[in-house]
């Protein structure tokens, strides 16, 4: 049986970016995915916004890994010509009672590093987007936008470069821990076994079931999976905004907000849709027309002038949770032998936003983990 360096399981933004360390590493790595072509999962179906790194509690791994992902993601975006924009950001406070929200989540940025808040009177904030309703903003300057397909291009090319292989109609079946490294069965119509010394579950929303279907694994240390979908609508017509423009957060999500993609065009979401456990096969990703009605009342305390009839359905994303609605402070859980006890494993659970912000991060992460310094 043929015995390779690393497997990566999941060609999503984190699986690539994993690959692109390792490979860079001189370790030789196949990339497993079961769909017939890379990231489109997750990694295709979020609001592509570089996130600066504010709302997450200190110390936490999403604050730490979105504040260094964000800074290495501009670097990779120049050095590999992937299309991105600092637009910047505009959180809002729609109400005075809001205020005081909006001024702990400044603190909370300034804890994590985010070196470059600007607090902003009502007027200020209507300086830079005349038509915003607000009583007090926060710019956010190093919020941007990117284009996800083209950094996961640009990571393949360079995990490529290194000499990984992306193997696509790949499914990992199931797999077993040796003595020295795994054993994994791949489904597909080149169903085959191979041995590995590493294997890297990035699999996304399937990483729960991954770790499940590997024998020998302590199953005390498999998360629960909770899914929480986010829908989408795109706004008819030219945006009256140059910024992204956030509500303050809720619960499971980040608020309704408006993001721009690179060509210009608006968009409000996601929402938070608690999904059933388990999701089924393929998730439904369709967008109900109807749960646009109650985005106008909630876009419409910061942008007035939204006008009737102008959002259509445009397209869905489900975050990989690992914790139900009750839990605000979730965390990334990336466990590596430190945690489980097994030489050459990690899991990454829980890849939620601001995932596709840290995937860079993240892969140091891993490569630190498993020693390969
Ligand atoms: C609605 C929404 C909005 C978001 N907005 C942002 C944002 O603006 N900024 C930000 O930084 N982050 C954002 N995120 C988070 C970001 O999109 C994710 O953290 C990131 O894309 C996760 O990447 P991934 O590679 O872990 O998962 P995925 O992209 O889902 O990749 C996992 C891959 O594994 C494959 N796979 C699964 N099981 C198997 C198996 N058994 N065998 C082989 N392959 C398998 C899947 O097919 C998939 O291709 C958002 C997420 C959502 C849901």
């Amino acid at each position: 049986m043929e015995k390779i360096g690393a497997v990566v399981i999941g060609a999503g933004v984190i699986g690539l970016a994993c690959a692109r360390v390792l490979a860079q590493r001189g370790i030789d790595t196949v990339i497993l995915e079961q769909h017939g072509a890379f990231g489109t999962e997750t990694s295709a179906r979020n609001s592509e916004v570089i996130h600066a790194g504010l709302y997450y509690p200190a110390g936490s791994l999403k604050a730490q890994l979105c504040v260094a992902g964000r800074r290495l993601l501009y670097d990779f975006c120049a050095s590999h010509g992937v299309n991105h924009r600092r637009c910047g950001k505009l959180i809002v406070a729609t109400s005075t009672a809001q205020e005081s929200r909006l001024e702990t989540l400044s603190r909370q940025g300034e804890i994590n590093g985010v070196d470059d808040l600007q607090r902003l009177s009502a007027a200020d904030a209507r300086a830079l987007e005349p038509v915003l309703r607000c009583s007090r903003a926060l710019l956010s300057p190093s919020t941007g936008i990117i284009d996800s397909h083209g950094l996961m291009l640009a990571l393949l090319g360079d995990a490529e470069r290194g000499g990984a292989a992306l193997a696509l109609r790949s499914p990992f079946l199931a797999g077993a821990i040796e003595d020295n490294g795994f054993e994994l069965e791949i489904g597909g119509q080149e169903a085959t076994r191979l041995k590995a010394g590493i294997v890297i579950n990035a699999a996304g929303l399937g990483a729960v079931r991954v770790a499940a279907a590997l024998a020998g694994f302590p199953a005390a240390r498999i998360p629960p999976a909770f899914y929480a979908k986010g829908n989408y609508y795109a706004l008819a017509g030219r945006a009256p905004f140059s910024r992204l423009i956030y509500p303050l957060p809720e619960p499971g999500g980040l608020g309704v907000h408006l993001t721009l993609d690179l060509g210009g065009q608006a968009r409000f979401g996601p929402d938070v849709e608690w999904l059933q456990n388990p999701l089924p096969k393929p998730p439904d990703y369709s967008v109900a027309p109807a749960r646009a009605d109650g985005f106008y009342a909630e876009v419409r305390h910061y942008w007035p002038g939204l006008p009737d009839g102008a959002l259509a359905p445009a397209y869905a994303g489900i975050r990989p949770k690992i914790s139900g609605p009750n839990d605000l402070a979730a965390d990334f859980l990336i466990q590596g032998p430190e945690s489980h006890g097994i030489d050459g494993l990690i899991n990454l659970f829980g890849i939620e936003s601001p995932g596709l912000t840290s995937s860079l991060a993240i892969a140091e992460l891993v490569a630190a983990k498993l020693q390969l310094d």
